[in-house]
């Protein structure tokens, strides 16, 4: 594994970044975390100028800032004048250094001088930076490997036959879209799409009524590869930056009428919201899992998509939640209420498997492509990752006479007395996660949320 716990792990380390300290704060020093400004004009209007950034408590600290003040002169850089460091350029010898020094200057052990210098290059209190997608995404992919969701989502639509037979040997995905995806906090219209009730004699055009949330786990590329080779199961993990934390909304109705036999298309492409921050592969180090253990009797992956290493530490001990707000709890200053919690530990395929598949027939991978693991689910009622599976498939339109035994369709109940089978106008959803280990520092992953408006009709 390119990935091992080092010095920068050590759960004593603190940061003179006091905010960085405080018991369960996502961002401690141990993390290090990625992400991007873009510089706003003076309407407030993105620009296209955008700086790469790295989270320390409540702190953004500028990288390239950084870099002009002369603090990773040890970095192999070379920046013209007014250019700006992209992390996405950075190989992976050059990844570990950078987390290297940037645990040395942010440490509380580093100099004064040192201490003031990189304080000059905090970027937290300027109006004229807005946060945004920690790189240029060009091509974005959504798997679907949580044999749970995949079971779950399967047995409302094909009572008889939930898992299709490729599903165990194959990690299946279809191509989303790149242009769509946003940074948490930006706002997702209600879409308007074709749908078709079971009973209704002619398909409709009109507001999604089922609209939903999945919870998933993002992985950046980089490095890319080139048009016509693989990357290999035991080469995956250098190819992946890190992860974030994704909502793959989903126009349920939409998706029903229109997904066979091609998959989801305008179900999905309206909009997918990414969380800012980027966790790297070298921060997960101390919370590594193994791959899920497969049930007796199913088949071994294929020989491209197996490794031992995959097998013993391909894996990620990661919790994931789903909290929604509607507006009545906001206005009424409410917490946003639970409704789930999974782990991304029991995926049925690894992001390296992902990866390695995706490359298997020679498509070209390119930095910051972004792969989405699909909708995490669990085996309880309370670790399912979509309202479709939470209120199992709640749908005024479903066949009352198709009920899986053990499943549950009671309405989620808000705090407010407000019933939810999908989402209202008005809502507004949270991603967290966070990884957590005895003997090492928490990290947490910051917010991947989005409200809900009404649609345009
Ligand atoms: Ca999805």
């Amino acid at each position: 594994m390119p990935f091992e716990i080092d010095d920068t792990h050590d759960p004593n380390l603190e940061s003179w970044v006091e905010s960085a300290n405080e018991t369960d704060h996502d961002f401690p020093i141990q993390n290090l975390p990625i992400g991007r400004f873009e510089e706003l004009d003076e309407d407030g209007d993105p620009t296209g100028d955008t700086r790469a950034a790295v989270a320390i408590g409540d702190e953004v600290v500028d990288l390239t800032m950084l870099w002009e003040a002369g603090l990773l002169e040890d970095l192999p850089l070379d920046l013209d004048e007014d250019e700006s460091l992209d992390t996405i350029d950075l190989d992976l010898g050059s990844r570990l250094e950078l987390r290297r020094i940037l645990s040395s200057l942010l440490s509380a052990g580093a100099d004064e001088e040192v201490q003031d210098s990189v304080r000059e290059c905090f970027i937290t209190e300027y109006t004229d930076m807005a946060i945004t997608t920690p790189f240029d995404i060009g091509d974005y992919t959504d798997f679907y490997a949580s044999v749970f969701h995949a079971t779950n989502v399967g047995s409302m639509f094909r009572p008889d036959n939930p898992l299709l037979p490729n599903y165990k040997h194959i990690p299946i995905a279809y191509h989303g879209r790149a242009s769509t995806v946003v940074v948490s906090g930006t706002d997702v219209r209600r879409p308007c799409g074709q749908t078709k009730a079971d009973d209704a004699p002619a398909p409709s055009f009109g507001p999604c009524k089922l609209f939903d949330y999945e919870l998933e786990v993002g992985a950046f590329v980089s490095p890319g590869s080139e048009l016509g080779s693989r990357i290999s199961i035991e080469e995956a993990e250098e190819h992946l930056f890190g992860i974030c934390l994704v909502n793959d909304w989903s126009a349920r109705d939409m998706q029903k009428w229109e997904y066979q036999p091609l998959g989801p298309f305008l179900a999905k492409s309206f909009a997918t919201t990414i969380s800012p921050w980027v966790v790297t592969m070298e921060a997960l180090a101390p919370f590594r899992s193994p791959a899920m253990t497969r049930p007796a009797g199913d088949p071994s992956p294929l020989p491209h998509l197996y490794s031992r290493d995959n097998e013993t530490t391909g894996g990620v001990d990661l919790t994931l939640e789903v909290h929604l707000a509607s507006e009545q709890m906001r206005q009424k200053g409410l917490q946003p209420a639970l409704l789930s919690r999974g782990t991304f530990r029991d995926m049925y395929w690894t992001l390296a498997q992902m990866l390695t598949h995706h490359t298997s027939n020679g498509c070209e991978m390119r930095d910051g492509d972004l792969i989405a693991s699909g909708t995490v689910s669990g085996t309880t009622r309370e670790s399912r990752g979509c309202l479709l599976e939470l209120t199992w498939n709640g749908d005024p339109f479903a066949d009352p006479k198709v009920v899986v035994p053990g499943t549950d369709r009671t309405p989620i109940e808000l705090p407010t007395g407000e019933k939810r089978v999908f989402l209202a106008d008005g809502d507004e959803v949270f991603i967290k996660g966070y990884c957590q280990r005895p003997g090492y520092r928490r990290i947490g992953f910051g917010e991947c949320r989005g409200i809900v408006l009404p649609a345009n009709e």
